[in-house]
């Protein structure tokens, strides 16, 4: 049996919602509600514009973090639009999330875009947070555990152990995403237990032991319980649900006692 505690993290993906003063009162009262739990990360993922404000707010609560919810893969220039990592650096973001299904389909980032982009994010010693996960006719054929292996072999395992090391998982079905049907607990083990074992391949198994391996997809208070409790769930990626501060502290605190 591992000794290895995982980083446990509750992240909130807030996609395009929120004003800027809606965001900054969100952050507010999450921070108001004061729920810190035994070390694990309460991580916000919020708009490019909130960053700063949403920064400035945490910034005397230690288990809030801030996360970004994409990166330019160029280090600096002309390409208009565009967010640097040395931008999301110098207003305080800690996570990037990176290969969420939805800029996947509209923004057709590619494995190997998503590839660029991770090595841009750990240059900056910022952490990803790399998104994987099958679509609804992947998993009805059952070819999901190959698909989600080719995403990070395509993504990820040209990293050196200690890159990779640095980084979070969240694995993703997109048929959960934004649909109010959770994958069941045993779906998600089976599926985070699988990518433990890539790791392990890949890796050893210390490393494997080692990542921390976020389940998405309509996550809620009422299933955050049963879900974190899963031995290789290590917290959640959310949307819906981190938009409310009572509902995404009450699944920040859905972590099992030790
Ligand atoms: C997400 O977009 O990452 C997500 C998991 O959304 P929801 O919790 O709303 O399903």
């Amino acid at each position: 049996m591992s000794t290895i505690k995982r980083q446990q993290i509750a992240a909130g993906n807030w996609k395009m919602n929120m004003n800027y003063n809606d965001g900054l009162a969100l952050a507010q009262a999450l921070v108001d509600q004061n729920p810190a739990n035994n070390g694990a990360h309460m991580v916000l993922g919020v708009p490019f514009i909130h960053l700063k404000g949403v920064a400035d707010i945490i910034a005397g609560a230690d288990h809030i973090h801030l996360a970004a919810q994409n990166c330019s893969e160029h280090e600096k220039g002309a390409y208009t639009g565009q967010i640097s990592v040395d931008m999301l650096n110098s207003v305080g973001a800690d996570y990037v999330i990176l290969g969420h299904s939805e800029r996947r389909e509209y923004n057709a980032e590619s494995n190997a875009l998503l590839a660029s982009k991770t090595d841009r994010v750990l240059a900056a010693g910022l952490i990803p947070i790399f998104c994987c996960g099958e679509a609804l006719n992947i998993r009805e054929a059952g070819t999901q555990n190959a698909f989600v292996a080719n995403q990070l072999q395509e993504s990820l395992f040209h990293l050196s152990a200690e890159d990779f090391g640095k980084i979070v998982i969240a694995y993703e079905p997109i048929w959960a995403i934004g649909t109010g049907v959770t994958a069941s607990p045993a779906q998600a083990q089976e599926m985070h237990a699988s990518i433990r074992a890539l790791i392990a391949d890949q890796y050893g198994d210390e490393v494997a032991e080692a990542t921390t391996i976020l389940y998405g997809g309509s996550v809620k208070p009422a299933n955050a319980v049963e879900l974190f409790g899963q031995p290789d769930v290590d917290g959640g990626l959310v949307g819906g649900a981190s938009l409310k501060a009572d509902g995404f502290t009450a699944i920040y605190n859905a972590f099992p006692a030790e």
